[in-house]
């Protein structure tokens, strides 16, 4: 691929499919986390010979359920967690984590996540500085633990915070507005004022995007790590207290 780019399609209430294609080759199209089938069958049917390469992270429904209509109407080939064949028989291609993958001249290290749910993958293009981190890591937030315990969860995260500041995080969820409320409120209450600061400016710009109904994501890794308090988290026990307050929130 070489004319890539990046385009975020809208699902559910706050869902986002994405979608990587290249201007060169408009046969191929590579999606992530395909949650329902609707949006990409319409865009997509007056491209008969299109073929979908799909990346799935996890096997909650809202990341998959798209995948059933999709291999009926087009040429598909699915990778995603190997643990979950059994639930998502729509993949093809297992992963563990710690894989390589070349698709469609793009690189991705699989990364093993797990804490939202056990068999939990992200996908990172070192070139291109992308993180596509399904519900991992969210702007300004994390993923609710449904598998996965505190300290499971705190190391992946803290796998994502060694990547390049530069990296573009792509996450399945607009939770940016709501994560940061909650985040000033804990700033607040650690008595934390230049955080809070901070998150207040922050607060204002993805404010402003949303009321134009724009996405706040996909967003830059290094600015979340200077005000994310679930990397800002030390330790796994903070992390827990963190976590447990936002489930609270
Ligand atoms: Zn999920």
């Amino acid at each position: 691929m070489s004319q890539l780019s990046t385009r975020i399609i809208p699902a559910y209430t706050d869902n986002y499919i994405f979608t990587v294609e290249d201007a060169e080759n408009s046969n191929l199209v590579l999606v992530i986390d395909p949650g329902e089938a609707s949006t990409l069958i319409k865009d997509l049917e007056s491209r008969k010979n299109v073929k979908l390469k799909i990346l799935i992270t996890h096997h909650h429904w809202d990341h998959v359920d798209g995948l059933s209509e999709l291999t009926q109407n087009f040429s598909c080939e699915v990778w995603g967690p190997e643990v979950s064949r059994n639930k998502v028989p729509e993949i093809q291609h297992g992963l563990k984590g710690g894989e390589r993958l070349q698709i469609a001249g793009l690189h991705f290290d699989v990364l093993k996540l797990p804490g939202h749910t056990l068999d939990h993958l992200a996908y990172f293009e070192a070139e291109k500085g992308w993180l596509f981190s399904g519900d991992v890591l969210f702007r300004y937030g994390c993923g609710r633990l449904f598998e996965g315990d505190f300290s499971t969860a705190y190391q992946s995260l803290q796998q994502i915070k060694s990547l390049p500041d530069s990296t573009l995080v792509y996450c399945t969820h607009e939770y940016s507005q709501k994560n940061l409320e909650f985040s000033m409120a804990w700033a607040k209450k650690q008595q934390n004022q230049n955080l809070l600061k901070k998150l207040v400016e922050a607060h204002q710009e993805i404010t402003a995007l949303r009321e134009k109904n724009q996405p706040t994501i996909p967003f830059l890794l290094g600015k979340d790590k200077m005000l994310n308090p679930f990397l800002l988290a030390q330790t796994p026990e903070e992390f827990k207290e963190l976590r447990s307050a936002r489930n609270n929130f």
